[in-house]
């Protein structure tokens, strides 16, 4: 299924598969558009992706890409996981955690830094750079880093330290923007009409965005070529949770799976939810919101697919929720003490959200459900710090069992 060009999502004009985003007709935003295929056989469809590398690379057939690149970083093919424990906690029935947190800069951000990164060396581009929430900073140094290009990552002064730490060590050229992502990436878009860089998630954003669809594929086959009924995605901009439907839609379009497209539930911060407070609204356009949330990687005020989102979520007959910090810091936990995978805040967001969903009585205990938890907790440690109970003891027998008397007594 070769990329054929790109197209308004608007107007559908379309364009040259080249280093654009925009429409020049109506401002509308472009998206990959692909040949039609003549004569599908799901069976050798199957077999081929079956046949392919443990990682996003095995479904080259539905990105747009001319090949699959040679030594990158590996991304995907994550674990998914069968969460009973958590699914009784929430009385549920058959819940799954998709854990990107596997991948290699701990993130869901390396797919689509992937599909855009092999793209750009595609169209010659010599320098990568990004407008980053945290996570996309990480992924874009990593990247670049190991296909030898030269990068600029620009983030929002205010980021968790561990994020920072974890771009600079690839020697990248990381830049602090005094201001939230909605500044930066006002920046970053002002900078890519001044210098010939491929910024993954402004003028490189569709074929960035197409990453995200390998999340659904990897769902389906390790679901044994079977769709969830229902998922939860966290929004930030509203890319991942719009793709992850188009990944669903395109094998089913195409026969590779039978059935519907699941239901839609997204996930926000309360304190960044232009989105979740549109649905509540049933608006269907965002008013920016100056963001104020733990969840960092989710912080942005005016995101450019929400419309597309809050379309989703209704026509699947989902929803979009948010979640306080306290209720992100209580899924965080939550998480960890039912299935042992340690996430960030956006993972915190997506659990709590699920929770909220379950209570609410939206969830059939029937359903096949399947989370999507984006990012590592270690990338957000300070939301750990006072969330639990620490013995402080001298190296000796008593000690230990005085404490432990102490603490009983307290219990
Ligand atoms: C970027 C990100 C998301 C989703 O971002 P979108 O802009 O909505 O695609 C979700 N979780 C984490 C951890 C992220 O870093
Ligand atoms: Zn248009």
């Amino acid at each position: 299924m070769p990329p054929e060009s790109l197209r308004c999502k608007e107007c559908q004009n379309t364009y040259p598969l080249d280093a654009r985003y925009v429409c020049e007709r109506c401002f509308g935003p472009l998206e990959v558009a692909y040949a039609p295929r003549e004569h599908v056989d799901p069976d050798e469809l199957r077999r081929r992706i079956q046949a392919g590398p443990h990682s996003i690379w095995r479904y080259t057939d539905f990105l747009p890409v001319a090949a699959p690149p040679r030594g990158t970083l590996p991304a995907g093919w994550t674990p998914l996981l069968r969460a009973d424990r958590l699914a009784d906690q929430l009385g549920l029935g058959e819940l799954y955690i998709k854990n990107d947190a596997a991948n290699p800069t701990h993130s869901f951000k390396d797919r689509v830094v992937s599909v855009a990164l092999a793209r750009a060396r595609e169209l010659g581009f010599q320098t990568i750079a990004c407008a980053s929430t945290g996570n996309l900073a990480n992924a874009v140094a990593a990247h670049a880093a190991a296909a030898g290009l030269e990068s600029y990552v620009f983030i929002p002064a205010d980021l968790e330290e561990q994020k920072v730490l974890a771009t600079g060590v690839y020697g990248t050229h990381l830049v602090a923007v005094r201001g939230n992502y909605d500044d930066v990436n006002r920046l970053c878009t002002e900078l890519s009409g001044e210098h010939e860089w491929a910024f993954v998630n402004i003028n490189m954003r569709p074929y960035y965005s197409e990453g995200s669809k390998t999340l659904a594929f990897e769902t389906v086959e390790q679901l044994g070529f079977q769709l969830p009924d229902r998922v939860v995605c966290p929004i930030a901009s509203g890319s991942l949770f719009t793709k992850v439907a188009r990944g669903f839609e395109e094998w089913i379009e195409l026969g590779l799976v039978a059935g519907q497209r699941p239901t839609f539930n997204g996930a926000q911060a309360a304190g960044c939810s232009p989105v979740a407070s549109a649905f509540a609204a049933g608006r269907d356009f965002c008013k920016p919101v100056k963001p104020d949330t733990i969840a960092k990687s989710l912080a942005i005020g005016n995101p450019a697919d929400g419309p597309y989102a809050l379309e989703l979520a209704r026509a699947s007959g989902g929803s979009i929720d948010s979640v306080t910090d306290d209720e992100i810091r209580a899924g965080i936990s939550l998480l960890a003490k039912t299935t042992g995978i340690f996430t960030e805040t956006a993972g915190g967001v997506t659990v709590a959200v699920l929770a909220k969903l379950a209570e609410r009585g939206d969830i059939d205990p029937g359903e096949r459900v399947v989370a999507y938890i984006t990012g590592e907790g270690l990338k957000t440690l300070d939301c750990a710090r006072g969330t639990f109970e620490q013995w402080e003891i001298e190296p000796t027998v008593a000690s230990f069992e005085q404490a432990s008397e102490r603490l009983a007594a307290v219990a």
